[in-house]
């Protein structure tokens, strides 16, 4: 089975019906098969070969989605890239995957031999051959590359081979959408080239509609949430806050029935206010680039107030484990790094043999980078990633949970917790914090004492206008920690004390 079998297939079944919408723009599920072979016979035409690399640069748009899956019809590997990073950001990546072709919109961030851009497109599809693009892939080659990291070293891309993205529909159908029929909708508010993009196939394939937002914005998402009756979307955390705080949010008729969400950790503050507004839709993913979406996840009737905390259970056909440094499994209540195995995970990290063989181990169990522990019912409490723990006067602090509790105090809307070199300490935890209203940092401090170990409170707290975010909206701890100790050693301006 490729992955073209299936769009040729929603194609015939479900033929008219609205398989794309992008504002005044409906593709239906036939348009969408014969544009994606189209554009796939194009491709082909301007002399790419299978298996040649083509990185995408185009806007969460309906020529994005066609774009990826003339690709996969065509046996190109897709190569996407997120339009909010920079153009250094993408020229590396398009260096480091030897892209041969770029498909992009305004200025190119670099060039390479094949140059396309977004207007030359329906031009293409308009005089390519009709009829089936159909090159035959190995269900083990590359399908294509995600980059991640980068805010550790230079990026790597993870590859992924037709046989995980197959697992990948697998794990949601199976665990987080299993109620899918073609009344459902899908609302891409996150960009597809990340996280939501794993949601459209699922719902492809059961001929429910996939709506895609250009830019999220609270106000966008409730209006066409609304008006296409969304049942299905996925936020990471940063996207649910500021839904909560939008004024309209409470007021709205929406017909969610699952809010998927995840990427990075969420206050159990913001989960809990999520679900008295909006009820018991919220779905917690855990997952990484490398076992894309699927490790553990947290239903909607899992929710409940002292399992807020936990990253849920694993998937059905995925394997988790946590290890000691010594690669020993550890029982409920130990603490240790969490690692999975399961047919949708990455197949090696491209170009990069060390780290391929630091992650992933020869049978297949893939080291997560993030520390966890179980509990007694097999429920996961993800701690932080393995890097950004602190140690402060000889003990692990796991920022995560002293961000939870300043995002407890009704002041707070952001918070990120980081290690400063300190003589006495060896590191001590230092807090950034965002107000929604005004407060005192020394005040703040107090209302750590109550709820933190004295190792774990903030020895400093300082008020930022705004935190540092990824593209994709994680909280960028890293950048965070550099801009304090750029500010210590005096060289850059960092906030506006309010
Ligand atoms: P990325 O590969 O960029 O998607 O980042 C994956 C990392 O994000 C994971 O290894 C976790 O550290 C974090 N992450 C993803 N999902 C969750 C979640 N549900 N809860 C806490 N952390 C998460």
């Amino acid at each position: 089975m490729q992955i073209a079998d299936l769009i040729r297939r929603a194609g015939r079944q479900y033929g008219d019906a609205p398989a794309l919408i992008d504002g005044e723009r409906v593709v239906s599920f036939a348009e969408f098969d014969a544009l994606t072979d189209r554009l796939g016979h194009a491709l082909l035409a301007r002399g790419l070969e299978p298996g040649d690399r083509v990185a995408v640069l185009l806007p969460n748009s309906i020529d994005g989605v066609v774009t990826y899956y003339a690709l996969a019809k065509a046996g190109l590997v897709r190569v996407p890239l997120n339009a909010r990073e920079t153009p250094h950001e993408h020229a590396f990546k398009i260096d480091d995957s030897q892209a041969r072709a770029l498909v992009h919109v305004a200025d190119p961030p670099t060039r390479v031999e094949i140059m396309i851009t977004a207007d030359e497109l329906p031009g293409m599809i308009e005089s390519a051959p009709e009829g089936p693009c159909d090159v035959p892939r190995d269900p083990g080659a590359p399908f294509r590359l995600a980059y991640t990291g980068g805010t550790t070293g230079k990026p790597k891309a993870v590859v992924l081979t037709t046989r995980s993205e197959l697992a990948e529909i697998d794990n949601f159908l199976v665990d987080l959408l299993p109620n899918l029929r073609p009344e459902s909708v899908m609302l891409h508010a996150a960009p597809i080239t990340h996280g939501s993009g794993a949601f459209f196939l699922p719902h492809l394939v059961k001929g429910a509609a996939n709506v895609i937002l250009p830019k999220f914005t609270p106000a966008a998402f409730l209006e066409v949430a609304q008006k296409h009756r969304a049942t299905t979307t996925f936020m990471v955390p940063t996207m649910i806050g500021m839904l909560l705080e939008h004024p309209d949010t409470p007021k709205a008729d929406l017909t969610l029935e699952r809010l998927c969400y995840g990427g990075a950790p969420i206050a159990t503050s913001v989960l809990q206010r999520g679900i008295d507004l909006l009820g018991p839709i919220f779905t917690q993913l855990y997952g990484q680039a490398e076992a894309p979406l699927a490790i553990t996840c947290l239903q909607p009737w899992e929710h409940t107030p002292e399992r807020l905390a936990s990253a849920g259970k694993p998937y059905t056909f995925v394997e988790v484990d946590i290890r000691d440094a010594e690669g020993r499994s550890l029982g409920p209540g130990e603490v240790g790094e969490v690692l999975t195995r399961g047919p949708h995970t990455m197949d090696h990290y491209w170009r990069r043999p060390e780290a391929t063989a630091q992650t992933k181990e020869p049978d297949g169990w893939l080291h997560t980078g993030d520390i966890g522990r179980w509990d007694e019912q097999g429920y996961l409490y993800l701690l932080d990633r393995r890097h950004d723990v602190i140690i402060s006067g000889g003990f692990n602090v796991y920022p995560r949970e002293v961000e939870d509790v300043l995002l407890s105090h009704p002041a707070v809307v952001e918070a990120a917790v980081v290690g400063i070199p300190d003589e006495k300490w060896g590191e001590r935890v230092t807090a950034a914090v965002v107000l929604r209203s005004p407060a005192d940092p020394e005040e703040i401090r107090a209302f750590c004492t109550d709820r933190l170990a004295g190792f774990k409170r903030p020895k400093v707290v300082e008020i930022w206008p705004e935190l540092p975010t990824s593209p994709v909206g994680k909280s960028l701890r890293r950048e965070v920690r550099d801009r304090m100790l750029a500010a210590q050693r005096g060289e850059a301006p960092r906030r506006e004390d309010s």
